[in-house]
């Protein structure tokens, strides 16, 4: 069996691996445009923030690695065209730039996404870099060096994180959104006014509220125009999103609106032949039930090994995700799984929510933190549909418990009741996520009365 895997970085360093792992007489040939394979990106902010002095260890694995497991691994190859009814792809040398037509009994489609890149007058400045690879964690670092003044425009989860580091570094850091709040998708407004004022606090001005209309260069600077004001700075970095790297099968297999590739629950595509993973595709969005692109490492990585448990035989379905995800910033720790509240009006789903702040364990130990939570629901049938909590304590692991509970349908009475350990070294005798279920009963029974 010829295997053609496209695009090496998290879904395809995993597939790869699985496919070899279960398919041993499996030829494996992998093609890569870029350099490296593997590059963590979540490590940009850290890096640039200091935290990690050394980048390599943002790679898990390396082209040797998998050339040892058995693939044949070839890197600074792009593949230009894939003929699904011939079998075949097209793949251009980038060092030589000569042109091979290879067949293959399998594709997967593992080419990831791209960041969105409007069309606004002047975007293409040299002033203006983007954030996704480990070309650009490079660069943004060095020219970082001569930057005193640096705007991020978008503030999504990695425009957050890279304004921060910025601002710890000592730039004059400006954060740009046309939302008129930073993360609007993940947290709801308790939350993400705490850490507008922490980015205050850190000297971070907010430009929210503002749509960049256009982009002069000159020599030393950089002038962003938004429909509110100019913002001149050294370097501006562009987050506002990423989209599907997929045009090689536009037409070819089903796609989503976005370009995402449409599967089945086994990675499977409309062509049985081709199976895709990670960013270039859709995933199931359990709290909705429906297709969304939530493109994330985490469904990548898990994606990728499901293309190498089902490419023979449909074995293991895909679970699903809750889009959870978490960050820190200036200590605080935040972290979100499922629908917030507005995303569920959004989306026509019928919810109410609670907001509680408590401490997570008892006040008369020598220290404890309050966390801020939040648990989104349906009135009706009681289940969980999405969940945030906010601290300086270490709260990620609770959100994944949340995470979980939205995966298995759990209600509110279950979390309410649901057995936790106590001791006062950890928590109460609720710990603080019963107690957030305990808030949503208490919620629903005063709405009744
Ligand atoms: C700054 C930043 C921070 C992030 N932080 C987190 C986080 O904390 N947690 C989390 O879960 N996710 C995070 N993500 C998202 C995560 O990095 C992506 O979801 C993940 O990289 C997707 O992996 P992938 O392998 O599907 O695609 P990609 O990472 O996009 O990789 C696709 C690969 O395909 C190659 N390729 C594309 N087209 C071709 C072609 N025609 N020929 C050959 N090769 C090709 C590309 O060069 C690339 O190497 C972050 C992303 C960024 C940018």
């Amino acid at each position: 069996m010829k295997v053609a895997v496209i695009g090496c970085t998290h879904a395809g360093t995993f597939a790869t691996k699985q496919i070899l792992a279960e398919n041993p007489d499996a030829e494996v040939t992998v093609y890569e445009k870029n350099d490296v394979i593997s590059f963590l990106s979540c490590g940009i902010a850290l890096y640039l923030g200091g935290q990690v002095k050394d980048p390599q260890g943002l790679f898990y694995s390396s082209p040797d690695e998998l050339s040892k497991l058995g693939a044949t691994v070839l890197m600074k190859h792009n593949v230009k065209s894939i003929d699904n009814k011939a079998h075949t792809i097209t793949v251009e040398d980038l060092e030589t730039h000569e042109t091979t037509t290879s067949s293959y009994d399998k594709l997967v489609m593992t080419s990831g996404s791209w960041p969105v890149i409007p069309p606004i007058p002047g975007i293409d400045s040299d002033k203006v870099l983007l954030c996704k690879n480990w070309a650009h964690a490079q660069e943004l670092f060095h020219r970082a060096g001569d930057a005193k003044r640096i705007a991020v425009i978008g503030a999504g989860y990695i425009g957050a994180e890279l304004a921060e580091a910025y601002s710890l570094k000592g730039h004059d850091v400006t954060l740009v959104d046309a939302q008129d709040r930073v993360m609007p998708k993940y947290f709801d407004r308790a939350f993400t006014d705490k850490i507008e004022d922490a980015y205050r606090d850190h000297g971070v001005k907010l430009a929210l509220g503002q749509k960049v209309a256009g982009f002069k260069t000159t020599a030393d600077a950089v002038t962003i125009t938004t429909d509110k004001e100019a913002i001149t700075v050294d370097l501006a970095v562009l987050c506002i999103g990423f989209k599907p790297n997929t045009g090689l099968l536009a037409g070819k297999v089903d796609m989503a609106k976005n370009g995402a590739i449409l599967t089945n629950d086994y990675m499977q595509t409309s062509d049985p032949d081709i199976f895709a993973a990670g960013d270039s595709a859709a995933v199931h969005y359990n709290p909705t039930g429906k297709n969304a692109y939530i493109p994330l490492a985490t469904n990548a990585v898990r994606q990728g090994i499901l293309v190498g448990k089902n490419l023979v035989k449909p074995t293991v379905k895909y679970m699903g995700t809750q889009s959870s995800s978490g960050l820190a910033l200036y200590g605080i720790s935040l972290c979100s799984t499922g629908l917030t509240a507005e995303a569920a009006k959004e989306q026509g789903i019928q919810a109410e929510q609670v907001i509680i702040t408590d401490n997570y364990r008892p006040e008369f130990m020598p220290t404890t933190l309050p966390v801020t939570m939040s648990l989104v629901f349906n009135p009706e049938t009681r289940e969980i549909l999405g969940g945030a909590l906010m601290s300086k304590y270490d709260i990620s692991q609770s959100a994944n418990l949340l995470s979980v509970c939205i995966q298995n349908h759990n209600t509110i009475d279950d979390l309410a009741m649901v057995d936790m350990l106590f001791q006062p070294n950890f928590d109460r005798p609720f710990n603080y996520l019963n107690i957030l279920g305990q808030a949503a009963q208490e919620k629903l029974a005063s709405a009744k009365a």
